[in-house]
């Protein structure tokens, strides 16, 4: 089997992870070593690790405008976004109901699902158009009273479409209903800010945002009720019990801060190289088209179709040339079924079928681009040549 070294590899799948950065590693690092302290020691060996534990909760508040207080260090978005749901769940002794999009990850399309199948709580999913965006005014018609959950993502993983957050959550406090957002994929990438968005709760995952893979955080508006997932000790306020993961702790503070710091370039330098990446890709590849809404989308996203090809031989193909991106099928369920994503936007399935997305980071540049448009072009013609459906 090839396998390109890391340098060699162009890495155009940041939504699924994305590279430890540098600065976060040499933050952690002491903690792997002579900083070893329990931070619910009484001792000051222990006492010096907790007071960094803590400054890492204000690095990640201040990265979506939050007070340290409200935030829940957790192991991933997907726990971030269990909590949440199930919490609400058991706070309101089971009598709720949930409305969620159709576009959901599996993290809170399946959480909702589950409370819906196990538990016969009513689950509203709703549509998107075929941009993959939807309408806050599809809340009008919805029965929203204390005891509502709406989990709307801020930004969606495979098209990058970011919903109107703030409008949907106005919609939904103002009739007495409680609003939680997966916003993993939009933290670090576009501003986020809980004083301006009503969102009483929210998912951030470290290794979308250049922190390790199994650290997260989850967000909880003061007064919000939390129902821990995990009991035992006191640790995380009693919220979450369990000896913190302070090294991965300490590198998502870093990640934050140097998220907040690079945003900036995010939504400029990175979303050029999106931008001619996508222009290029649609202008020279045969039967081309956009997933999703053109504007209203992170700054690092797109996700094109290329029609009668299947995105999984796109990808081997773009394997083969060093180049690492993901499909809109398979990927999630190990089957060949179009995402559910692409399903929602009603793609018709041979485009679905071939939907290939290329996420980009800060880390990718010109040179990334230029290999990708000069690749691109003679797989998918080599492919339309073998498909049945072209
Ligand atoms: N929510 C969204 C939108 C995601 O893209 C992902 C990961 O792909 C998750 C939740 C789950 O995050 P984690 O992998 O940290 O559990």
């Amino acid at each position: 089997m090839k396998v390109a070294a890391d340098t060699e590899t162009i890495y155009l799948d940041n939504n699924a992870t994305t590279r430890t950065a540098p600065e976060v590693i040499e933050a952690m690092m002491p903690f792997f070593g002579n900083r070893y302290g329990n931070p619910s020691s009484i001792h000051s060996f222990g006492g010096t690790v907790r007071r960094l534990v803590e400054r890492a909760r204000e690095q990640v508040a201040a990265l979506i405008g939050a007070s340290a207080g409200e935030i829940v260090f957790t192991s991933c978005g997907s726990e971030s976004d269990n909590m949440a749901i199930k919490g609400f769940y058991r706070e309101h002794g089971g009598k709720t109901r949930i409305i969620t999009s159709a576009v959901e990850h599996p993290a809170v399309r399946n959480t909702a699902r589950f409370l819906r199948d196990g538990r016969g709580v009513p689950l509203t999913e709703l549509p998107v158009d075929g941009e993959g965006m939807i309408s806050p005014s599809a809340l009008d018609s919805l029965e929203i009273a204390p005891g509502t959950l709406a989990s709307m993502m801020w930004a969606n993983n495979e098209t990058g479409v970011i919903f109107p957050i703030r409008e949907m959550a106005e919609a939904v406090k103002a009739r007495g209903g409680t609003f939680h957002t997966d916003a993993v994929q939009a933290a670090g990438k576009v501003r986020i800010n809980v004083k301006e968005v009503p969102a009483d709760m929210l998912a951030i995952s470290g290794h979308k945002l250049h922190a390790p893979k199994g650290i997260g955080a989850a967000y909880f508006r003061a007064g919000t009720p939390v129902a821990p997932l995990i009991h035992g000790g006191h640790q995380e306020g009693g919220a979450r019990a369990g000896t913190e993961n302070v090294p991965y702790i300490i590198g998502l503070g870093r990640a934050c801060e140097l998220a907040l710091g690079r945003m900036e370039e995010e939504n400029t330098r990175v979303r050029a190289l999106r931008d001619r990446l996508e222009r290029e890709l649609l202008a020279k590849c045969a039967g081309a088209k956009l997933n999703g809404h053109p504007e209203n989308r992170l700054p690092n996203t797109t996700n094109i179709s290329f029609g009668g090809i299947e995105g999984e031989a796109v990808l081997l193909h773009l394997d083969d040339a060093g180049i690492a991106a993901s499909s809109g099928s398979a990927c999630t369920t190990g089957s060949l079924e179009p995402s559910h994503v692409m399903m929602a936007m009603g793609i018709p399935y041979t485009y679905a079928h071939s939907s290939t997305r290329f996420s980009l980071s800060i880390y990718n540049n010109d040179l990334d681009v230029d290999r990708v448009v000069s690749a691109m072009p003679g797989i998918v013609d080599k492919l339309r040549r073998l498909s049945p459906f072209v």
